[in-house]
C-alpha cells in the first residue's frame, strides 16, 4: 500500500543499474516512489492518472521531491512503470513467475489498465508449474475460469504447501473443493471391489484370475489415500494394461468410471 508519510526526496540514491529503464526516470518526472529495497523511481503524474488508479496526488504534491514509500521491491515496479508510457512493454515470456506474480498482484492492486490483460494471460500460462501460485491469484482479482484450471491441480500439492500458501480466505473454499475429490477417491475404491473380472477369461474361471486380482491389487495400491492420484489416472492404468493383458476391459471400465466422476466434480467457481 502506499504510505501515509512522505519523505523528502533523494536523487542521489537513485539507483541506475536497470539496463532497460526506459521511459521510467526522465528528468523532468515530477512524482517519485521508493521501492522496498529502496530504489526510486521517477514518473510522470499524468502518465500515472491516465494509465491507472495509483493515487500518488493523495499522499505527496508533484513536483514537492516528497517520495513515496512502496511496499513492492524494484524489479516489480520496474516492470510495472514501463505500463504506463506509450512505448514497446516488457517481454514477459523472459520473466520467471515469481515475479510476474508480483507484476501481476501489484498491476491489480494499482489498476494499471493496460497491463491487466497481459499479466492475467501470462499467468494462465504457468498454471501447469505453479497451480497455487496462479489459483490465489485468480480467486483474489475475479478470474473464474483461469480458478477453474488451476484448482484440479493443487489438489496434488502437499498439504503443508497449501496451508502455508493458500489466501486465508478462500482456504474454506478449496478444503470443500478437496472434498469433493475425497468422495471421488472413496467410489473409485469401491467401484475397484466392484466391477469384478467381467470379460471372458483367458486364464482361469473369472472370479479368481490371477491377473486380475494383481490389477485390482496394483491400481487400490497406487491409488492410495490423497486424492491427488486422480490427476494420473491414465498413467497408472495405461501401465497396468501392459501388466495385466487378461484384465484390461476391466481396467477400462473402472478407469472409465473415475474419470467420469472427476470431470463431474463442480467447478472451484462454485465453492467461492
Ligand atoms: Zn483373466
Amino acid at each position: 500500500m502506499v504510505s501515509d508519510r512522505c519523505k523528502p526526496f533523494a536523487f542521489q540514491r537513485l539507483r541506475v543499474h536497470f539496463t532497460n529503464r526506459r521511459a521510467v526516470n526522465l528528468p523532468d518526472a515530477d512524482v517519485a516512489f521508493r521501492s522496498s529495497d529502496q530504489v526510486i523511481f521517477r514518473v510522470h503524474l499524468k502518465n500515472l492518472e491516465t494509465h491507472s488508479d495509483f493515487p500518488p496526488s493523495a499522499f505527496c504534491t508533484p513536483g514537492s521531491g516528497e517520495v513515496v514509500d512502496l511496499s513492492e521491491p524494484a524489479a516489480t515496479l520496474e516492470l510495472l512503470f514501463q505500463y504506463i508510457y506509450p512505448q514497446r512493454q516488457p517481454d514477459l515470456t523472459e520473466i520467471e513467475l515469481p515475479l510476474l506474480a508480483d507484476l501481476a498482484e501489484a498491476v491489480e492492486k494499482y489498476q494499471v489498465y493496460s497491463a491487466m490483460d497481459i499479466c492475467k494471460i501470462f499467468m494462465g500460462n504457468g498454471l501447469q508449474d505453479n497451480p497455487l501460485t496462479v489459483l490465489n491469484y485468480a480467486v483474489r482479482h475475479g478470474y473464474p475460469e483461469i480458478a477453474d484450471e488451476a484448482a484440479p491441480l493443487t489438489i496434488s500439492l502437499p498439504l503443508e504447501e497449501i496451508g502455508m500458501h493458500m489466501l486465508q480466505m478462500y482456504m474454506g473454499s478449496w478444503v470443500s473443493y478437496y472434498g469433493e475429490w475425497q468422495k471421488i477417491l472413496e467410489l473409485a475404491y469401491a467401484e475397484g471391489w466392484r466391477i469384478g473380472h467381467n470379460n471372458t477369461c483367458r486364464i482361469s474361471n473369472s472370479a479368481t484370475c490371477p491377473q486380475w486380482l494383481a490389477a485390482r491389487q496394483n491400481i487400490l495400491t497406487k491409488l492410495g489415500a490423497r486424492p491427488g492420484v486422480l490427476n494420473d489416472l491414465a498413467m497408472i492404468f495405461t501401465t497396468a494394461h501392459g501388466l495385466y493383458p487378461c484384465a484390461i476391459e476391466s481396467l477400462r471400465q473402472w478407469e472409465y468410471f473415475i474419470v467420469v466422476k472427476v470431470k463431474d466434480i463442480p467447478k472451484f467457481r462454485t465453492f467461492l
